[in-house]
C-alpha cells in the first residue's frame, strides 16, 4: 500500500476543491443554497432539495463544520461522525442490529421474519435518507458529462498513477483528442459503501484504485482503522513491509513472498487482506530479470552503467530509473508501476543502495 501525503501541495489542492465542491452540492441539496460564484458548475446545476429529513440529520448537516468534516475529515473523523449520526437519527442505534438489517434491506418484507421486519422498520427509512443525500452513483461518476466537478476531476487532481494498493497497475487519467474521457482510476471506498453510506463522498474514503482491487480483492471485507492501514493515516505504510522471494532448487521455481516487522500484525493483515502476495506471484518475469542483472553484473551494476554516462552528468537516482523503469524515492513511487516491489528486491540483491 502507497500512503497518499494531505500536506503534498497537490493533494491538498484536489482537497480544497473536493471539500468546496461536494459542500456546494450538499447544501444546495439540503438548503437550497447556492455559494454565490457565478463560475460554479455545482451550483449552476438544477437540483431538487430533499424533503422529509429527520430533524435530527437536518440539524447536523446543516451545520457548516460539521458538513466540512463529513466531505473533508480525517478517518478517524469520519468514523467517529458517522456514528454519531446514527446516533442522533436512531438513540438506540445498534452495529450488531445494523450488520443485520443491511443483508435483507433490499428484500420483500413479506418474506422476513419479524425480526427481519423490525429492523427494517427501525433502520430503512435513515439509510435510505442518507443515500440520496449522497447520491454517489448519478452525481459523482457524472456519465451525463455535465460541465462540472466529478470523479474525473478529482482523479486529475490527485494524479495517481498507478493503484494506491498494489502499485502495479496505471491508473492514469486520459481524455482524447475529442476531450472525450477515456479513462480514470477507480475509487476504493475503504469504509464500504454499503455500510457507510454517508461516507461515500468524503475525501479520504475515496482512495483511488485499480478495478482489480476494487472490487475483486477488497470489495466488502471489513477494515477497520484499528486494524489495517489506511493509505491517509498510516504515513508509513510503505516502509511497514518489503516484498521479497524464495527459490525452491528442487522445482526451480520461485514464489514471491512479503516480509514485514516483527509483531507488526496491521502490516501484515493489511497486505494479506489485500491479497498483495498472491497478486505479486504474477510477476515472477520482473524477478527473474532483475536476478539475471545480479548474476550478469555484480552488485556494482548502477555505477557501472553511471561510468559509462560520466560526460552526460547522470546522477544515481537518474541511472537508477533507467536502469529499471520505476522509480527511485519513495514518495514518487506512485508515479511507476512495480516501483515498491522492484526496490525491494533490487535492495535484498544488493543492485541498489
Ligand atoms: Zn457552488
Ligand atoms: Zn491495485
Amino acid at each position: 500500500m502507497l500512503h497518499i501525503d494531505l500536506q503534498n501541495k497537490w493533494v491538498a489542492k484536489a482537497h480544497r476543491e473536493h471539500l468546496k465542491y461536494v459542500y456546494c452540492r450538499i447544501r444546495k441539496k439540503l438548503t437550497g443554497e447556492t455559494c454565490g460564484d457565478s463560475a460554479c458548475g455545482v451550483c449552476a446545476q438544477p437540483s431538487h432539495i430533499i424533503k422529509g429529513l429527520p430533524h435530527s440529520l437536518d440539524a447536523v448537516l446543516t451545520d457548516r463544520n460539521t458538513l466540512e468534516t463529513l466531505i473533508g475529515g480525517s478517518p478517524d473523523d469520519l468514523q467517529n461522525l458517522n456514528e454519531l449520526i446514527w446516533f442522533e437519527m436512531i438513540p438506540d442505534f445498534n452495529w450488531d442490529e445494523y450488520n443485520l438489517y443491511l443483508p435483507v434491506r433490499d428484500k420483500e418484507l413479506k418474506k422476513l421474519s419479524d425480526d427481519q421486519q423490525y429492523l427494517v422498520y427501525k433502520y430503512d427509512r435513515f439509510y435510505r435518507i442518507q443515500l440520496r443525500i449522497i447520491d454517489y452513483d448519478t452525481w459523482f461518476q457524472n456519465k451525463d458529462n455535465e460541465p462540472r466537478y466529478d470523479a474525473y476531476r478529482l482523479a486529475v487532481n490527485l494524479d495517481r498513477r498507478t493503484c494506491t494498493y498494489c502499485n502495479r497497475i496505471w491508473t492514469t487519467t486520459i481524455k482524447n483528442r475529442h476531450n472525450k474521457k477515456v479513462m480514470r482510476a477507480n475509487y476504493d471506498h475503504w469504509f464500504p459503501q454499503t455500510k457507510f453510506p454517508l461516507l461515500a463522498l468524503s475525501f479520504c474514503n475515496l482512495i483511488p484504485s485499480c478495478t482489480v482491487c476494487n472490487s475483486s480483492v477488497k470489495n466488502d471485507t471489513n477494515y477497520s482503522l484499528a486494524t489495517h492501514m489506511h493509505p491517509y493515516v498510516d504515513m508509513d505504510a510503505l516502509s511497514r513491509f518489503q516484498y521479497s522471494y524464495d527459490f525452491f532448487r528442487s522445482t526451480n521455481t520461485y514464489q514471491i513472498k512479503i516480509k514485514s516487522g516483527f509483531g507488526d500484525t496491521k502490516a501484515a493483515r493489511t497486505y494479506r487482506d489485500m491479497k498483495l502476495q498472491d497478486i505479486y506471484d504474477a510477476h515472477h518475469a520482473e524477478l527473474i530479470d532483475m536476478i539475471n542483472i545480479r548474476e550478469a553484473y555484480s552488485d556494482k551494476y548502477i555505477e557501472r552503467m553511471m561510468l559509462n554516462f560520466k560526460d552526460a552528468g547522470l546522477t544515481y537516482e537518474e541511472v537508477y530509473k533507467m536502469a529499471f523503469g520505476v522509480e527511485y524515492l519513495e514518495d514518487h513511487y506512485f508515479k511507476k508501476p512495480l516501483s515498491k516491489f522492484k526496490k525491494d528486491i533490487l535492495t535484498e540483491l544488493k543492485l541498489a543502495r
